[in-house]
């Protein structure tokens, strides 16, 4: 996938609207997580030092069109300066004479944040007036937020229509690891999906027995897989109805050659609280009070020796109820065995979406893994091998 890059771009002197995200966490206007913002500095840095005047774009919250206070990026701008260690402006709109104004001011290297793109309602709806509105303020434009690359919006792919389109140096990243994991990836390919329901992520099972050389299903969604294959799940989570599902995934998997990993032991308890009385059991023990909470350790011995043939591990979901100890042991030891592969040079590892990346972090894992995505929609699409819009428009985009 050949896709333009912030080298390809002619920035001097030039107005850059730059699309984040700056859906940070926020308590009484007081940023409580920066990760998102100095996940955009690298992008920023570049172009300061290439003398563009920067000039962001992000969305917070979901204001549905409407301006709500609480929602302002303004508390943004001074902590974002802090990091820079430069003065960044703000500008109450996105669009129109008060953004205007505040672009004409700038020089060379100054940077400026416009105030959230959802006040607007043809934001989500990707409304050309005002994908125009936010294109008439600069000369080019740079998408540097994988995260919301799923999205047509006006500010991430509608803009795209009046002005040319980069890749910013952290979307960049993002997609040279994912395409190493799913693009051309070193084989064998292992793919590991765990977490709560088989109805979630229907699309991204059939996208990667299609794809991967191995899957290895855990979680409250292997109980699916085993109820299809005629055990006992007791009083576990499972979703009954989709068996026909889980078998027709299983057939697709034997023709396309791809290995299905399912729990071989099981632990099981009564109640769902941590610390719950339990024990290990094989398939054929499951009580009908039971409730399986998490794979037992032949599962995870089986899924060690899977890592030790893979090359690449693409990773999504706990492989138990990982917040409640101990139904977090097969999680964290088979984590912790990927990291220490990675570590040392026999795997790329690529992991992210949803509750992956508390798993991984509370097993002391995260570190280890090659490549963690913090987006969590845009890399679930990815998984399911979706188009997404916004990696889309930086291929294609004819205005370049
Ligand atoms: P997901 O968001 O689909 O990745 O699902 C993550 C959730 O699945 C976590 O909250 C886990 O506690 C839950 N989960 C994983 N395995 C089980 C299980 N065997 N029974 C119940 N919940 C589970």
């Amino acid at each position: 996938m050949a896709f333009r890059t912030l080298d390809d771009a002619d920035v001097k002197g030039r107005k850059v609207l730059v699309r984040v995200d700056f859906n940070v966490p926020m308590n009484d206007g007081k940023v409580q997580d920066d990760t998102r913002l100095r996940a955009a500095l690298p992008t920023i840095l570049n172009l300061q030092k290439r003398g563009a005047k920067v000039i962001l774009l992000s969305h917070f919250g979901r204001p549905k069109g409407e301006r709500l206070p609480e929602m302002s990026l303004a508390p943004v701008a001074p902590v974002l300066g802090k990091l820079l260690d430069t003065k960044v402006g703000f500008a109450d709109d996105c669009i129109g004479p008060k953004a205007q104004q505040a672009v004409d001011k700038m020089m060379p290297g100054d940077v400026l944040l416009l105030e959230n793109t959802r006040f607007h309602k043809g934001e989500t709806n990707n409304d050309p007036a005002l994908a125009r509105a936010m294109a008439d303020l600069g000369d080019v434009f740079v998408l540097d937020a994988f995260s919301v690359s799923h999205r047509a919006h006006a500010s991430t792919t509608g803009i795209t229509q009046f002005l040319p389109a980069f890749a910013g140096l952290a979307m960049q990243y993002e997609l040279e690891h994912l395409q190493a994991a799913l693009g051309h990836p070193r084989r064998p390919v292992l793919a590991v999906v765990g977490g709560a329901k088989v109805s979630s992520k229907i699309d991204l099972l059939q996208n990667l027995v299609a794809k991967v050389d191995m899957l290895c299903v855990g979680g409250g969604m292997a109980n699916t897989f085993l109820f299809a294959q005629g055990h006992k799940v007791g009083a576990s989570l499972c979703e009954k109805a989709l068996a026909p599902t889980a078998r027709k995934i299983m057939v697709a998997a034997k023709t396309a050659g791809c290995e299905v990993l399912l729990p071989a032991d099981v632990v099981v308890a009564q109640k769902f609280e941590a610390n719950a009385a339990h024990q290990t059991v094989g398939l054929d023990a499951v009580g009908d009070q039971d409730m399986i909470l998490d794979a037992g350790p032949k599962t995870v011995s089986a899924l060690k020796a899977a890592m030790d043939r893979a090359c690449t591990v693409i990773w999504n979901g706990p492989l138990g109820a990982f917040e409640l100890t101990p139904f977090d042991a097969a999680t964290n030891a088979a984590a912790l065995y990927c990291a220490q592969l990675t570590r040392e040079g026999r795997l790329i590892s690529v992991a992210g979406g949803g509750d992956t990346i508390s798993a991984l972090a509370k097993a002391g894992a995260a570190d280890g893994f090659s490549f963690i995505s913090t987006a969590g929609g845009a890399f679930l699409e990815w998984m399911e091998g979706k188009a997404l819009p916004g990696v889309e428009i930086l291929k294609t985009n004819v205005n370049q």
